[in-house]
């Protein structure tokens, strides 16, 4: 049986990781180096010259990642946004157009908005699950359509197979943010999307232990030149940060069921309370893109918002009352974390079409026991 022909969950113990010839280690080491022995000028072993351009932990996570995402080239980046900016200054030049979905990860905006604009880039946000409004935005300078989903924070549902359609027949790069479900619920190449990237910060790395971003295709160009800026422009993840995410990605399965099933009980329990104007979860019926989800993802994730009935201050009680979902950024570990978007996550799009309504709480649901994190919940909302 060939590796790609292995089921995810046997690729995510074994893809990129044979065990270390010389000792024979199980766990392939961390090659905690900056440079290689040259045999002779130019006489590289295994092809590894110096730790920017590779490093065979970082290599043994790129090849991981890849193969994870049914692609056949990843690299590996410091942060989310480091492997977003290196698609971007790959696919994008002066003049060039991008629509972004209207609810992407708040740093996404502010990068492409803030570094790419001034350089003569041109964006548009979108409504991304009207198809109608993307074709409508799509123009003949338009290189780059930009789809996260689930989005951030109202768990958006696009169809990702349809923008594909759209994207593809105008020459558009598809590329899907897939932090929120990851490869272990949604594989975006597989519906025919081009570009993966991740921050691996999330529910790869799932640990809220270790930063790390990636990007994933199968466009041999394209990778290409992803490849060189990950190289020319330096922000490379480390040895032991790749170590630790691949250690991650070990438990990716497993923990993507137990996020999902925890955050659907909170969905369904708190979608009944008086206090909750509205559950935005995908794995509710009620739910606009669930049909969607349904179909494009293996399971609805562990991410939901909620807005409250009673305003901003009654949010705000919410996201500082809490004893085990912790107030801070980030998401996807296994321990359940509580946000406040407008003032947290995305303070940086205020004032912009992205911005958050003041009564949404953004919960990462972790996969402590979940009666425990109803009963967290329900002691830091008001009685009725
Ligand atoms: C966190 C996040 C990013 C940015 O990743 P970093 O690792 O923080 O740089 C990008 N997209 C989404 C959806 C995220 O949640």
């Amino acid at each position: 049986m060939t590796e790609s022909q292995q089921a995810f969950n046997t690729r995510a113990i074994h893809a990129g990781q044979e065990f270390d010839p010389t000792t024979g280690a199980v766990v392939p080491p961390i090659y905690q180096t900056s440079t290689f022995v040259q045999d002779g000028i130019g006489g590289f072993r295994g092809g590894y010259e110096y730790a920017r351009s590779g490093n065979p932990t970082r290599s043994s996570l790129e090849t991981l990642i890849a193969s994870l995402e049914s692609g056949t080239h990843g690299i590996a980046f410091s942060s989310g946004l480091a492997a977003e900016d290196a698609i971007l200054r790959s696919t994008l030049a002066s003049g060039d157009h991008i629509v972004l979905g209207n609810d992407v990860y708040g740093g996404t905006h502010r990068l492409i908005n803030r570094l790419h604009v001034p350089t003569g880039v041109e964006l548009t946000t979108v409504e991304m699950s009207d198809s109608d409004a993307v074709r409508a935005a799509l123009r003949p300078t338009t290189k780059v359509l930009w789809v996260e989903t689930p989005s951030n924070p109202l768990m958006k549902i696009t169809d990702i197979a349809e923008l594909v359609e759209i994207g593809h027949a105008a020459g558009v790069t598809v590329v899907v943010d897939n932090t929120f479900a990851s490869p272990a619920l949604q594989q975006p190449l597989l519906l025919g999307a081009d570009v993966v990237v991740h921050s691996t910060t999330k529910y790869i790395g799932g640990h809220s232990d270790v930063l790390g971003g990636a990007v994933v295709t199968s466009d041999d160009e394209l990778a290409e030149k992803v490849r060189f800026v990950q190289f020319a422009a330096g922000a490379v993840l480390a040895p032991f940060e790749a170590w630790l995410t691949v250690r991650g990605i070990k438990t990716l399965a497993v923990r993507m069921e137990r996020h999902s099933s925890n955050a659907l009980a909170v969905a369904q329990h708190f979608a009944e309370h008086p206090a909750i104007e509205r559950v935005y979860y995908p794995g509710l019926e009620s739910h606009p893109g669930h049909r969607i989800a349904a179909t494009q993802m293996s399971g609805f994730g562990g991410m939901l918002s909620v807005s409250l009935r009673d305003g901003e201050g009654a949010a705000r009680r919410l996201a500082e009352s809490t004893k085990l979902f912790q107030l801070a950024e980030s998401l996807g570990g296994v321990e359940s974390l509580i946000g406040y978007p407008s003032e947290m996550t995305h303070a940086s799009v205020r004032g912009t079409p992205l911005e958050v309504a003041p009564n949404i709480v953004r919960i990462s649901v972790g996969i402590e026991d979940v009666a425990d994190l109803i009963a967290d919940l329900e002691s830091a909302l008001p009685r009725v």
